[in-house]
């Protein structure tokens, strides 16, 4: 396991609001703070994630939405784009990874953020689905001039993303120590206020406990940190 720098600029790839803030808020704040330019590019609207009878999936969306943005403003993430799937709707299409490779070609990340797609259990296919489009997306379709040659002709140039890091990975090998941002990120679970529970000790615990556990990983690698969150990194030749 080993450390990586803060990048000048990430870009999050991400199945639902929330997602972003539980697998990488702290690693987000950190090089906010520090920095990098952040965007979040949310799949999925999330509008299925309620178990309130007279919730509607319209009015869901809405709510979710503003629940991001005010996430991304915890954080400090420069740029929020909705693309506004339905929640579990989330396919493998050429149309969904040109969105994906138009960003990345837009913005120029050096690192992107994912999740994991490859695990052992089960995982949701918006999880899946999307962690695998980001890294397609990454490579090599970002990389070469004849995938998605509209963008080109739209002015944009390819563009090759460096590294990949995977949230809720069963194999991490980086850490980013997030102790002097986890109560940033924990404020920014709290934003979502129609999925966690509203009471602060209780995200508290829930954010602290996960972060805990990520640092005792890195512990056994010689890292002392009090928060940390963890990543599986895919490199990709420059
Ligand atoms: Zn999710």
């Amino acid at each position: 396991m080993e450390t990586i720098e803060t990048p000048e600029r990430a870009m999050l790839v991400i199945p639902h609001p929330d997602d972003g803030e539980s697998g990488a808020g702290g690693t987000v704040a950190k090089w906010a703070r520090e920095g990098c330019k952040v965007l979040y590019v949310v799949c999925t609207n999330g509008d299925k994630g309620s178990s309130d009878p007279d919730m509607t999936s319209e009015r869901l969306a809405t709510i979710r939405a503003a629940e991001q943005k005010k996430a991304t403003e915890v954080l400090g993430v420069d740029e929020l784009i909705m693309l506004g799937y339905g929640d579990g709707e989330l396919e493998d299409t050429s149309a969904f990874r040109g969105q994906i490779v138009e960003q990345i070609r837009r913005f120029r990340p050096d690192v992107l953020l994912a999740m994991d797609p490859r695990r052992m259990s089960h995982s949701h296919r918006d999880h899946r689905i999307s962690g695998q489009t980001a890294l397609d997306a990454s490579f090599p379709f970002a990389r070469d001039v004849l995938h998605f040659p509209e963008h080109l002709a739209a002015g944009l140039e390819t563009h090759k993303v460096g590294t990949v890091l995977l949230w809720g990975s069963e194999a991490p090998d980086v850490v980013v120590d997030i102790s002097d941002t986890v109560d940033l990120k924990m404020h920014a679970l709290a934003a979502h206020e129609s999925q966690l529970s509203t009471d602060m000790t209780r995200i508290e615990q829930f954010a602290k406990r996960r972060a805990t556990d990520a640092a005792a990983e890195a512990a056994d690698h010689g890292f002392k940190f009090e928060f940390a969150e963890i990543f599986r990194r895919i490199n990709f030749r420059r």
